[in-house]
């Protein structure tokens, strides 16, 4: 069940140029995941260890996952992906196994990036409850610990993290030798949100009054991934009216359905 529950990809393609709005961040990522695989030496003659493992922490949609597929593909390394949904099992030990895989698979795959996406999901902060649940998830978190705190004989492997419930997180996670460096990935400000709509419309045959400023300056408060899905409705619009070029109008039509669809639900997740 290796398969199932882990996204194994020899070489993501997602490059730092896809990402929108993320310069700081991605001058952090590189400095903490890129640097270490690349210059291993360098770490070694100056005399510090690397960063043991990296935190993103923001909103849905953000460009978390992003972030990780880039240092990937940048620096050769297999990604390999987990959702901490999937570590949390029925079964005891099943979680913690698990664990094991993953970093066995890495091993084998180095150099390689680990990306545990919604990690709260087996290391939030402890409640009074005591179920034989919480326990087992318990034993998973001290099994990804122990693998972390192993990490020098590991060679080529870098670990990331991601949440968008960081308040929530166990802050053992957090001491030094375990996720010791935290990047917050937020959603994009204007200027982001402008260079998030370029990227999501490089291969759209875009009209003449189509002002990616201006549309970028009308949506608040919006993820990167909202922002494409706008240019994804916006294109469906077109192809709809049996037109080729995606107009101004496509994208408020688009922007106005995404919002009221989100009003719909309930649950702001993308307009909030
Ligand atoms: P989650 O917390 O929900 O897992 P995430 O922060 O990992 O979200 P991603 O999976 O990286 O978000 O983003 C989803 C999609 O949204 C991306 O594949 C991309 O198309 C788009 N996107 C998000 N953020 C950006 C960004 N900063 N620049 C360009 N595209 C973005």
């Amino acid at each position: 069940s290796r398969a199932q529950a882990m996204e194994v990809s020899e070489s993501p393609t997602v490059t730092y140029d896809d990402i929108g709005g993320l310069a700081e961040q991605i001058r952090e990522v590189r400095e903490a995941v890129e640097q270490p695989l690349i210059e291993a030496d360098r770490f070694v003659e100056v005399g510090v260890e690397p960063p043991s493992g990296v935190l993103l922490h923001g909103p849905p949609g953000t460009g978390k996952t992003m972030l990780a597929k880039a240092v990937a593909n940048e620096t050769d390394a297999t990604f390999i992906k987990m959702a901490g949904s999937e570590l949390v099992q029925k079964f005891i030990g099943e979680g913690a196994r698990l664990v094991r895989d993953l970093f066995e698979l890495a091993a084998e795959h180095e150099p390689a990036v680990i990306f545990i996406d919604e990690i709260d999901a087996i290391a939030a902060k402890r409640t009074e409850s005591k179920t034989s649940g919480d326990a087992e998830v318990q034993r998973t978190m001290m099994q990804l610990l122990s693998e972390m705190d192993g990490f020098e004989d590991r060679g080529e492997i870098r670990i990331v993290a991601a949440t968008n419930r960081f308040d929530m997180l166990d802050r053992a996670l957090l001491r030094p030798g375990r996720f010791d460096r935290l990047i917050e990935v937020p959603k994009p400000d204007p200027e982001g949100r402008k260079r998030i709509f370029e990227i999501h419309t490089r291969e759209m045959n875009l009209a003449n009054d189509v002002d990616l400023a201006a549309l970028a300056d009308s949506v608040e408060e919006v993820s990167g991934a909202d922002i494409r899905a706008i240019c994804t409705e916006a294109g469906m619009f077109a192809i709809r009216e049996d037109r080729t070029q995606v107009t101004e109008r496509d994208f408020r039509e688009a922007i106005a359905k995404l919002e009221s669809e989100s009003d719909d639900v309930g649950t702001p997740v993308a307009f909030y």
